[in-house]
């Protein structure tokens, strides 16, 4: 909108293949939606007699090339967190600042400015609640500008690639059940949102454990790539509540509202330490004694461990991109605690498969179920699996749509098939360790592995 403002706009996206840029490669379930993204936007800004312009290569040289190609007098962008980020608009404004006469940064990812916030003693926040509580009181953000009508060209475009020759797309066709499950761009998004504005929006704090229902948003993979902003999201909150008479103080306290904080609260720590991408928050983790085998991780990552519920949450993630929020957890809590392998394999896995990966929000999963990161769950609790399975997906109709092979068991064994009498096993038509794995480790042994390790940590 500031562009359009001020008269003709090249819009631009440029693919950084920059070798000496530091930072991650995008995630291959990433790539798929970036490629089915940017598809949209440029239909979207053909409809308002606009091009998207194409580069791949270094930021910076693109951007060089770009503003001589059409004598550009601004840029402008919206501000991105992330430390990589960060260190490239730093190199633009320095490069740009004095040659053109606007070089600006917008806000628009987030609703609070991760630089804007301190503790009372003058430092970041590292628990959730202080953060959110001061938040939250003043927290009004602007309504959302609407879409210009239409974007002034300039006399000549400059040359676009083509989005086609990015290979973005899967090489080996893995995406059938994303293409079900997901529709990329604003429009999707716009669809995803509706669903929320009802019963889904009021009954959340209640469904939102349950990934055998449809109780949560999923709107991740949108606010990731920026198809809805969460100031889109606050004022269609708000819209919600006065149609429904519910008083400001009320909606926000909502759990919806405080998930949308925790998106905050992930972005603001990642600014505030640009390492914990790698390192743990909680020095003392750099000496924990992980066990790193590797063959756990592969069972882990195909969902053959034995574990029902740590199964069915690794094969919905590869079908469809996501995971529900409490499998996130008692998965990762599986991987780290009764495998011992570092959370920072579990997250490059998340990095590569999640349409919704996202570096802030990613590490702040991993490092709060590692218990190494800011306001973590207590490294001594420990998922149970089993009763984990069995309290949030009571009918188990979670575990049969991902785990089929072991459907016909009765509820009682689902989620511990191995305790199942032979002829219950049989009836099931199930051949333990054939049709489906023994558990990889036995619970108590893990459980008594990660605490012995835990306790080892703390006395070195
Ligand atoms: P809803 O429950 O509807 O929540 C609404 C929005 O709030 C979400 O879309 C999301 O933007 C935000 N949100 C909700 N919970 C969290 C949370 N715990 N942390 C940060 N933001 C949150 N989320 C990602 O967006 N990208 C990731 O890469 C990611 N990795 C995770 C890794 C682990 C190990 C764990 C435990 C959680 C991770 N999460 C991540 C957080 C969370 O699981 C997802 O945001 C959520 O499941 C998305 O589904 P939803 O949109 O239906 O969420």
């Amino acid at each position: 909108m500031a562009a359009a403002k001020r008269g003709r706009v090249v819009p631009v996206f440029i693919l950084s293949r920059d070798q000496e840029e530091p930072g991650r490669n995008l995630g291959g379930a990433s790539k798929w939606w970036l490629n089915q993204s940017l598809g949209h936007l440029e239909q979207a800004l053909e409809s308002l007699g606009s091009r998207l312009i194409l580069r791949s290569g270094s930021p910076l040289e693109e951007l060089e090339t770009l503003c001589s190609e059409v004598g550009a007098d601004g840029l402008v962008w919206h501000r991105g967190y992330e430390p990589q980020e960060l260190i490239l608009e730093k190199r633009v404004e320095e490069r740009f600042r004095g040659e053109l006469e606007i070089v600006k940064a917008y806000p628009g990812r987030l609703l609070i400015e991760p630089s804007e916030l301190r503790n009372q003693s003058g430092g970041p926040f590292k628990v959730f609640t202080p953060f959110w509580k001061r938040c939250i009181q003043g927290l009004s953000p602007s309504a959302p500008l609407g879409r210009p009508a239409n974007l002034e060209s300039p006399s000549r475009w400059p040359k676009s690639e083509r989005l086609s020759d990015w290979s973005l797309g899967p090489s080996i066709p893995w995406d059938a059940g994303m293409k079900e499950q997901w529709t990329p761009g604003e429009s999707g998004a716009r669809e995803q949102l509706k669903v929320l504005w009802g019963e889904r929006l009021l009954n959340y704090s209640e469904e939102r454990n349950r990934p055998d229902h449809a109780g949560t948003s999923r709107l991740s993979p949108y606010l990731h790539f920026g198809e809805i902003s969460p100031r889109q999201v606050w004022a269609g909150l708000s819209r919600f509540a006065r149609q429904k008479g519910i008083p400001e103080p009320v909606w926000k306290g909502w759990q919806f509202v405080s998930e949308i904080g925790w998106r905050e609260f992930a972005a603001y720590l990642l600014y505030h330490f640009p390492d914990t991408e790698r390192e743990p928050l909680r020095q003392e983790f750099t000496r924990f004694p992980w066990d790193n085998e590797r063959t756990h991780l592969r069972a882990w990552k195909k969902g053959l461990t034995g574990y029902p519920i740590v199964d069915a949450g690794m094969r919905e993630l590869w079908h469809l991109g996501w995971m529900h929020n409490r499998v996130r957890m008692i998965v990762a809590s599986f991987l780290v605690k009764h495998l011992l392998i570092p959370w920072q394999d579990g997250a490059d896995w998340f990095w590569d498969t999640l349409v919704d990966a996202d570096l802030a929000s990613n590490t702040l999963g991993w490092q709060w179920t590692a218990g190494c990161g800011a306001d973590a769950a207590p490294y001594f609790r420990i998922f149970n699996p089993i009763t984990q399975g069995e309290k949030f997906d009571p009918e188990g109709d979670y575990v049969r749509r991902w785990v089929p092979e072991i459907a016909g068991l009765p509820n009682k064994f689902l989620n511990r098939p191995w305790e199942a009498p032979p002829e219950v096993l049989d009836a099931a038509k199930l051949r333990l360790g054939l049709d489906y794995p023994n558990p990889v480790v036995d619970h108590r042994e893990a459980r008594q592995r990660a605490l012995a390790g835990y306790e080892q940590m703390r006395r070195t």
